[in-house]
C-alpha cells in the first residue's frame, strides 16, 4: 500500500452525532484527530486544546498570516481553522487524520489533497433530526430552530460529498465510515506505485 496517511472530511448536521461518531473512530480503530482552532468562546466542559485551540480573533488572524492553517472559514460570527503542522506531520509519519470540519473546508481541503475522503453523516430524515436535537434537552426552541434551518441550507451541499453514511444505530455508522475509508484505501487509483513495485517483483 503507499506510504502517507489519508485526509478524511467529515461534515454533518449538528445533531446528527458526528462527533460521537468521531470519537468512535479514534477509539475504536485509533484514527488521528486534528484539533481546530476557533475563536468562539469554550462551551461548559470544553477544555482549550482538547475540543478546540480556542483562540483571540488577533491570534487567529496573525496564524492566517503566517500559513498557519490548511484551511480556515468563518461560520456562524466565528473563526474555524485546521492547524497545519499536526496534519502534516500525521500524514507524513503515515497515519490516518480526521478533520470534523464544515462544508467551505471541506471543499478547500479537496481542492489542495485530492485523494482527502470526504464523507457526509445524516440523520434518516429531518424528523429524527428534530428528535434528537428536542432529546438532548439543552437547547430551547429558538436554537432548536436555526439548527434546522441550518441543516436545510448544508442538505444542499450534499452533493459534494464522496460517501454519505446515515447515522441510524451509532455503532452501526462507525463501521460503516470505517469500511468506507478502507475500501477506498484498497482501491487501484490509490495503489498504483504498488501495483508497479508487485509486478516488477514478479518479474524477477
Ligand atoms: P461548533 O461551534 O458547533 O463546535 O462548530 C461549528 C461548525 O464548525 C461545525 O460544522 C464544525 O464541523 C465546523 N468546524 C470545526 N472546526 C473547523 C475547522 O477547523 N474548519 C472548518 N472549516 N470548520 C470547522
Amino acid at each position: 500500500m503507499e506510504g502517507k496517511g489519508k485526509l478524511i472530511v467529515i461534515s454533518g448536521f449538528s445533531g446528527a452525532g458526528k462527533g460521537t461518531v468521531v470519537k468512535g473512530l479514534v477509539e475504536k480503530y485509533g484514527y488521528s484527530l486534528s484539533v481546530s482552532a476557533t475563536t468562539r468562546q469554550p462551551r461548559p466542559g470544553e477544555v482549550d486544546g482538547r475540543e478546540y485551540y480556542f483562540k483571540s480573533v488577533a491570534d487567529f488572524k496573525n496564524l492566517i498570516d503566517y500559513n498557519g492553517f490548511i484551511e480556515w472559514a468563518q461560520y456562524v460570527d466565528n473563526y474555524y481553522g485546521t492547524p497545519r503542522k499536526f496534519v502534516e506531520d500525521e500524514l507524513d509519519a503515515g497515519r490516518d487524520v480526521i478533520l470534523e470540519i464544515e462544508v467551505q473546508g471541506a471543499m478547500n481541503v479537496k481542492s489542495q489533497y485530492p485523494d482527502a475522503i470526504l464523507i457526509f453523516i445524516t440523520t434518516p430524515d429531518r424528523n429524527t433530526l428534530e428528535e434528537r436535537l428536542r432529546g438532548r434537552g439543552s437547547e430551547d426552541d429558538q436554537t432548536i430552530a436555526k439548527r434546522l434551518k441550518r441543516a436545510a441550507e448544508e442538505s444542499e451541499s450534499i452533493d459534494s460529498y464522496e460517501y454519505i453514511v446515515v447515522n441510524d444505530d451509532i455503532n452501526t455508522c462507525i463501521d460503516m465510515v470505517n469500511s468506507v475509508i478502507l475500501s477506498r484505501k484498497c482501491a487501484k487509483e490509490n495503489n498504483l506505485s504498488f501495483i508497479a513495485a508487485l509486478k516488477e517483483d514478479f518479474r524477477r
